[in-house]
């Protein structure tokens, strides 16, 4: 079957990279809440993404077009910052590693002013790499890790369906830290629904607290047509947290947390109110921006619920 180019989702501060798939879909289809569930998995060939890599060196150098290489090439390096690379999928960690490798090198043999390369990751993909393959890939650029942990709290992971516990992520983590490659993890407010908000919030600190990321990302949880936790919120078995809600869940993790020094944001287009900033610098700025907000029940100040988007 031949491998579909998948559709561009990836970090905000990935905006001007390069978009070089390595897959589509994720391995780990199951989560409730992800447009990913239920996503069949496709591994690019390697010799499709080496002529990718060639066509893209050869317009960047020479400003020549090589015959048949689709237009989206061309398009994607047109906004390209010339220095990062960003490999997609899902979980493009996924890609069996003596592959990855070969793509690697091609890109630092071909495109030797790239600076860095970035990958979103499972934790399961970062375990089953040894410490050695992740400094090879590290020696290779790979300078940021993207994971999402979505929550702290094992029985909110259990009811999403993430197919992994809270332990394992801190260790994937750890790894990659090991390795010298940046960590950013992603987590989700409203995740636990009303139930179970404040736990949610205050286990999803604990276990941020004892990873130390380099980077949090917080988004809030959008329904995403045919996830299951849609229908588990039109069957009333889950409740969705209100706005303020998720700001009170943004206070509990900004106020307990506990990092050395990690750039904590929610400027996600999924979230109501952008805060960003160094924690622990910044902390209490972060922290009046959020009460402020909350206190004066100011609506006006949150992102209307029309413009929130992945
Ligand atoms: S949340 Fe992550 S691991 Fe789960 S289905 Fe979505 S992309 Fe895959």
């Amino acid at each position: 079957m031949a491998f579909e180019r998948p559709d561009i989702i990836r970090p905000p501060s990935e905006a001007r990279s390069y978009y070089l798939p390595l897959t589509a879909g994720c391995s780990n289809n199951t989560c409730t809440f992800c447009q990913y569930y239920g996503s069949k998995l496709q591994i690019r060939d390697v010799d499709e993404v080496i002529a990718e890599i060639n066509a893209l060196a050869m317009y960047v150098n020479n400003n020549i077009r090589i015959p048949g290489m689709p237009d989206i090439v061309y398009w994607i390096a047109s906004d390209w910052d010339g220095k990062g690379i960003f490999l997609q999928d899902a979980d493009a960690l996924v890609y069996p590693y003596d592959k990855l490798r070969t793509v690697l090198e091609h890109l630092n043999e071909k495109l030797p002013f790239v600076e860095r390369v970035a990958i979103y990751a499972t934790a399961t993909d970062i375990l089953r790499r040894t410490q050695e393959e992740l400094e090879e890939l590290r020696r290779l650029k790979l300078g940021i890790v993207y994971m999402g942990l979505e929550s702290g709290d094992d029985e909110v992971l259990r009811d999403v369906k993430k197919g992994i516990t809270s332990v394992e992520m801190i260790e994937a983590v750890n790894r990659v830290k090991i390795a010298g490659i940046l960590t950013s993890v992603m987590v989700i407010l409203g995740l636990g629904g009303v139930e179970k908000s404040e736990r949610h919030a205050r286990e999803t600190i604990r276990v941020l607290n004892e990873m130390d990321p380099d980077y949090v990302g917080a988004l809030t949880l959008l329904y995403v047509e045919n996830a299951p936790i849609m229908r588990e919120m039109t069957e009333g078995r889950f409740q969705t947290i209100s706005e303020f809600q998720s700001l009170k869940e943004l206070l509990i993790m900004i106020e307990n947390s506990d990092f050395t020094n990690c750039f904590f944001s929610s400027m996600h287009a999924s979230n109501y109110l952008a805060v960003r900033g160094k924690l622990p610098r910044e902390k209490e700025r972060m922290v009046a921006q959020l009460k402020s907000v909350m206190e004066k029940g100011d609506q006006s100040a949150l992102r209307p619920e029309s413009y929130r988007r992945l």
